[in-house]
């Protein structure tokens, strides 16, 4: 008997169910295969194309995202895609992390005769080429080809498998129906796009897929860029990996990108700089990015960890602002400058390397940035330039202000870098007696002649009361020896301020607490600084309290996953 074809398989009343984004899946093939008039590189010519399922029927059926689900064993494999099916109906079965691809063919044709409302691509990618598969591309298309006779709706080989393909190889490949994925992957760089994709396109392809790497953020709108440029001459998905491509990851679909991958669960990416699905769908609401969506980030290296997109995001969902907050991660301001312009951005939340460096880039900054010379909000006016402020103040004073008057109390500040600075300036403008006590004595003997502070050696802090001593370094930080910058005898104070937040009890925040000290932790200023960045950049008042919920509930679930 001859084999089903998907789109005779995706015809049959099991084939109706619903979309990823809630959406009918249509019960009938939309259309025959596309016309095809010339010949490929592989002497297939127009009438020799067997009837594949339909790019529109398939683009019919799926969402924005698909989940690339892995697993050691086909048990395992199978147990992941009965879960990730729950909440997402267009998947990639990557066969290739199996060490027997075909032992799973008979579990992979049962599950999608149950499950007509899933999508699923299967892949098979030889190591030669990125993948894990150790076989050669004959064993490749074998697997390939039983998955398709499984019911698995489209098949992905790369370039350099269809380049050595024979025609009659490829015909056998397609003869099952499914539609074909030719795809191209750099792990290098992101250069040549057109030159590969005019490669791709004599195989007539149904879907073109052209991953590269971004090193910089200027790759990404080289990737978006050619989207853009191409995406009506094929059914194209483009994608930078990487720290810095994840941009294309997000905004590549309103370029061009038919869809984008996602990681099944945190780390399970088949790609680096993959997100995971939830994430997208639920946090970065990647399902509503339109043309109007305005695009904000955090700039600075590292900034994989920082939880302002999570803040951010979630702020704009709960506000309905129309707009997506994205990590930026990169060491050259120039490079961020490019994007900036090209994509264009709305607003930037600035942290470490460049809160100095960028105030020189703006049209205008606000007068406390300026004598602070640090700026970590940026926000796109309406005449279109930047302008740059400072909410680090705000977000040191508030907390402050709401526990104690700041006139004439006395204050140490640990620390004499951008938080510091800003914490020495805001508090001597409100009128408090401030000491600051640095590791390299020079720095803090400067900023105190600049902001009309004193300096105080560290063996007088033991001598000394204070109202509140603030720790504005970095130790106590996650990733950074376990240790508190004082040791119990110096915590002669009324107040500790620890401006470290990850994690929220650090040493210094439990030692002041067993000292019966009150304190404040970095968590408060984080939420606090990034409301007030939301305001500038939206115009609306901060969902403060959730903004602190889900920080909060990230940082634990953080911890929680440490302890042994
Ligand atoms: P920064 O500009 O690099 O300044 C770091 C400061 O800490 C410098 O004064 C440095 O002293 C000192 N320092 C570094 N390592 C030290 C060590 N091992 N022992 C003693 N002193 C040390 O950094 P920043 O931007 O001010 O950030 C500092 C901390 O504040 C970070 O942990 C950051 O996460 C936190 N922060 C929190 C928030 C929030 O919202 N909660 C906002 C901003 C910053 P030297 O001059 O001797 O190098």
């Amino acid at each position: 008997m001859k084999a089903s074809t998907a789109v005779e398989r995706a015809a049959s009343p099991r084939a109706g169910g619903t979309k990823s984004d809630g959406s009918k899946v249509p019960t009938a093939p939309l259309g025959s295969p596309g016309t095809r008039s010339s010949t490929s590189p592989n002497g297939n010519s127009a009438h020799e194309v067997p009837a594949v399922a339909s790019t529109h029927f398939i683009r019919s059926r799926i969402g924005k995202i698909c989940v690339a689900i892995t697993g050691p064993t086909p048990a395992d494999m199978m147990r992941n895609a009965e879960e990730i099916v729950r909440e997402n109906h267009f998947v990639e079965f990557r066969l290739d992390y199996l060490p027997t691809p075909a032992a799973i063919i008979p579990k992979l044709k049962q599950f999608l005769y149950e499950r007509g409302e899933v999508t699923a691509i299967a892949t098979c990618r030889r190591a030669s080429t990125g993948g894990k598969f150790k076989g050669n591309i004959g064993a490749e298309l074998e697997v390939l080809e039983k998955a398709a006779t499984a019911g698995c709706h489209l098949v992905d080989i790369e370039l350099q498998t269809a380049e050595h393909t024979k025609p009659v190889q490829m015909k056998k490949l397609r003869a099952h129906g499914a539609a074909l994925i030719i795809s191209y992957h750099d792990f290098e760089s992101t250069k040549d796009l057109d030159a590969i994709f005019d490669r791709i396109l004599p195989y007539q392809p149904e879907f073109v897929k052209i991953v590269s790497t971004a090193k910089t953020l200027a790759d990404n709108v080289t990737m978006m860029r050619f989207l853009d440029r191409r995406r009506d001459e094929a059914n194209l998905i483009g994608i930078s990996m990487g720290e810095q491509g994840i941009i294309s990851r997000v905004l590549g679909l309103r370029a061009g990108s038919v869809f984008t991958f996602a990681a099944a669960h945190a780390g399970e990416e088949t790609g680096p700089g993959q997100i995971e699905a939830r994430t997208l769908r639920e946090t970065w609401r990647i399902d509503h990015i339109d043309a109007s969506t305005k695009v904000y980030g955090v700039a600075g290296n590292p900034v994989r960890h920082s939880l302002s997109p999570l803040m951010h995001n979630i702020a704009f969902r709960r506000e309905t602002v129309n707009g997506v907050f994205l990590p930026l991660q990169t060491t050259r301001i120039n490079d961020l400058l490019t994007l900036v312009r090209e994509v264009p951005l709305h607003g930037l939340a600035i942290t470490m390397p460049f809160k100095t460096d960028i105030i020189k880039h703006l049209a205008k900054t606000d007068a406390l940035s300026e004598k602070i010379g640090a700026c970590n909000t940026v926000v796109r006016a309406q005449d279109g330039k930047l302008y740059g402020f400072n909410t680090d103040v705000a977000a040191v004073i508030r907390p402050l202000e709401r526990r104690l008057p700041l006139r004439n109390a006395k204050i140490l500040v640990l620390g004499a870098g951008g938080a510091g600075r800003a914490a020495v300036f805001g508090l001597v403008e409100k009128g408090a007696e401030v000491f600051i006590w640095n590791r390299t004595a020079e720095t803090a003997k400067k900023l105190a002649r600049q902001a009309k502070a004193k300096t105080i050696r560290r063996e007088q802090i033991v001598k000394s009361n204070f109202d509140v001593i603030i720790n504005t370094t970095p130790v106590g930080m996650k990733g950074v020896k376990p240790a508190s910058i004082l040791e119990p005898k110096e915590l002669n104070t009324r107040l500790v301020f620890d401006l470290v937040y990850n994690p929220i009890d650090t040493p210094l925040i439990r030692m002041a607490r067993e000292k019966g000290l009150p304190v404040i932790t970095g968590v408060e200023m984080f939420v606090h600084q990034g409301a007030r960045q939301f305001e500038i950049w939206t115009g609306k008042p901060a969902p403060e309290e959730e903004m602190l919920r889900v920080v909060i509930h990230a940082l634990r679930q953080e911890s929680a996953k440490q302890q042994p």
